[in-house]
């Protein structure tokens, strides 16, 4: 048995000396917590800590010289006691089936915290489509979606764009399963164009709804946002809109960053210029020659620190240093347990990925939605009820730290997994 936490709440593990970098064991030991927490019997957490399935697939696809290579793809279901399961497709060389796992129970929390009426799913292939053609990418989308159409349905489990998938790749795929059922399945997948019954605001999605987070959090701090200094650790998708749109509203972003290093101004960067500048990778940095690095980036004197990029950023061995009074994680998984519980003792507000970057799948169930009933709706009325969601969320989760004397991260695990094991619970399963 590990020791209380008179601050957080949390169990520690002294004779664990190493940091757990792992997702998936990660994730399941703050499962396991919050349902303690909960007052959830073991079985609970026994269902809850894996997906009730994984189906691997191998999807034979002609290269354009004419051969046959035979890639392999997963999907994996964590929970559907709720309704379908949803969750996005991811195309990468490192692709494990541990990961897509990891992301699946993600998927559930996320959706458990926006209060969504799904589970979580995840998929992903073992591929790297930055050296396959149009036409290569397009036979391997729609064999993937024939080899997992047996699973997968607008009422059974609705897979979205993740790494390295883009609209177009979900266009072929939702195609490719209209074939298969004979009828236009446009609730089958989320993240299409919008010519496709598309929604609007999906692109941004997840970086308005990390923006609603920073509002939020600032407000609990008595911080205003206009002259407030952002630190936005990555370029990409996520990082690159989210600097634009705390630009737009006043705020100095001091640093920016992509894999190739970090840049630095403490007057602000020209946020507008760098967008203008960055390819479709996220990358920037290499134009300049004044660089610093990302593990500067990340200890530099900000208020806002987001990092948008990739996993295991903020350890132990940098968490003392962090300089920000909040942290709002808008990457997956950028900050340790250990790390977790350095920031909250220093008193630094750490908005969780699991809350901080749920504005995807939220756009994404309201493009479902429209699918659903045939009639669309404007950016404006999307991004209302974006708000609305986050807002709510993420009053409900900090209640919950407040109340439960508990971390933020640990309070959004357990506001995110009560209505999943209720529902288990309710069906009998439990
Ligand atoms: P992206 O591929 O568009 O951009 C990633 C950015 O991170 C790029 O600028 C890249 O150069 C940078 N990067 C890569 N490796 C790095 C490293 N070692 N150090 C520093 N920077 C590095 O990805 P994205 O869609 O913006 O996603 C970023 C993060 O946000 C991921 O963790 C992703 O899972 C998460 N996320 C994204 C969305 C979304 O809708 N885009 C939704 C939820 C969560």
């Amino acid at each position: 048995m590990g020791n209380q936490d008179a601050v957080t709440g949390n169990t520690q593990e002294p004779d664990n000396p190493k940091e757990s970098l792992n997702l998936l064991t990660s994730t399941q030991r703050v499962i396991k917590e919050a349902l303690e927490k909960l007052g959830y019997p073991e079985a609970m957490y026994e269902l809850l800590k894996e997906p009730l399935r994984v189906l691997t697939v191998r999807i034979p696809v002609r290269m354009d010289n004419g051969e046959v290579k035979v890639f392999t793809g997963y999907r994996a279901q964590h929970n559907d006691a709720v309704g379908p399961t949803k969750g996005g497709i991811r195309f990468h060389p490192e692709v494990t089936e541990d990961e897509v796992k990891a992301l699946s129970i993600w998927m559930s929390l996320k959706a458990g915290i926006v209060d969504l009426p799904y589970g979580g799913g995840k998929g992903g292939i073992i591929c790297d489509p930055r050296e396959m053609s149009f036409r290569e990418l397009e036979r391997l989308s729609r064999g993937y979606v024939r080899a997992i159409s047996q699973l997968v349905g607008p009422t059974k489990d609705i897979p979205a764009p993740d790494v390295f998938t883009n609209s177009q790749i979900m266009a072929w795929m939702m195609d490719e399963y209209s074939r298969i059922r004979e009828f236009d399945s446009p609730g089958f997948i989320t993240g299409k164009p919008i010519a496709l019954g598309g929604s609007h605001g999906r692109e941004t999605a997840t970086a308005k709804g990390v923006t609603i987070c920073i509002k939020e959090a600032l407000k609990r701090r008595g911080i205003e946002l206009a002259g407030a200094r952002v630190v936005v650790q990555g370029f990409g998708n996520a990082g690159s809109y989210l600097s634009k749109f705390m630009h737009d509203a006043g705020a100095k972003v001091v640093g920016i960053s992509d894999a190739y290093g970090a840049l630095y101004d403490p007057d602000g960067l020209d946020i507008d210029y760098l967008l203008d500048r960055r390819d479709s990778f996220g990358t920037v940095t290499k134009l300049f020659t004044n660089t610093i690095t990302n593990k500067e980036l990340l200890e530099l004197d900000c208020d806002i620190l987001v990092p948008a990029a990739i996993e295991n950023q903020i350890t132990r061995e940098n968490a003392h240093n962090i300089k920000a009074s909040i942290v709002v994680e808008a990457a997956n998984g950028p900050t340790t347990l250990e790390a977790t519980k350095i920031l909250t003792e220093r008193g630094i507000l750490l908005v969780p990925d699991v809350l901080a970057s749920a504005g995807g799948v939220t756009v994404s169930y309201f493009e479902w939605v429209q699918n659903n009933q045939g009639y669309y709706w404007s950016e404006e009325e999307v991004e209302q009820k974006l708000e609305q969601v986050m807002v709510k969320a993420f009053d409900n989760v900090y209640q919950t730290a407040q109340t439960r004397r508990v971390d933020m991260r640990l309070a959004a695990y357990m506001v995110g997994v009560r209505k999943m094991a209720e529902a288990s619970r309710f069906r009998g399963w439990v």
